[in-house]
């Protein structure tokens, strides 16, 4: 089975979650197989090169859960990018707009050390605000963005060419 196929076979389709007319992609069988979870990071480990990052950074909540995976099996740390008002020392922010309103993430500014290249992952991609503001606050941070990685694209939604002409590399596009 390749990567896409494992994803595929793994998310569940939510209809009218978080509300209606959205159908959400929930990865949690996907998290909760524990062969195929640990395919899946291996196989981000791969594409990337394990020798080509020094610090994974994921976003709350559900990029925590790939992030430490991905850095416990390559022996670097993990960096957790936050909603505001979680992190308890200076940060740096970032707001990005959504359907309703804003979201604020933020991290600590003293994350990284200069140069440190930084691997940044998600579960999903959707709009590519929240990675658009990830991004930034790891180079304000002081760090190197090293690749974006996420389990799940969601084609039709264009963060990729948001994120333009960043890298984004998706183990299953839909
Ligand atoms: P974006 O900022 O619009 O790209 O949304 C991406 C963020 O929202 C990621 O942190 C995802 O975890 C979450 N997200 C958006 N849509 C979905 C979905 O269908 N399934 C799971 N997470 C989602």
């Amino acid at each position: 089975l390749d990567a896409a196929r494992l994803v595929a076979s793994r998310v569940l389709d939510v209809p009218d979650f978080p509300k209606p007319g959205v159908v959400f992609k929930d990865l949690m069988p996907l998290f909760a197989d524990g062969a195929a979870f640990r395919e899946v990071v291996d196989r981000i480990i791969a594409y990337h090169g394990p020798e080509s990052f020094d610090a994974v950074v994921g976003m709350e909540a559900r990029g925590f859960v790939v992030a430490a995976a991905i850095a416990y099996a390559t022996g670097v740390g993990v960096v957790p990018v936050r909603k505001a008002g979680k992190l308890p020392r200076a940060v740096h922010s970032a707001s990005y707009e959504l359907e309703y309103g804003e979201a604020t993430l933020e991290v600590h500014q003293d994350a990284f050390t200069a140069g440190h290249r930084v691997l940044v992952v998600d579960d999903v991609l959707a709009t590519g605000g929240t990675a658009a503001a990830t991004l930034e606050l790891v180079e304000r941070a002081g760090g190197t963005v090293a690749g974006f990685t996420v389990l799940l694209e969601l084609g039709f939604l264009g963060g990729r060419e948001r994120l333009a002409p960043r890298p984004v590399h998706a183990l299953l596009t839909v």
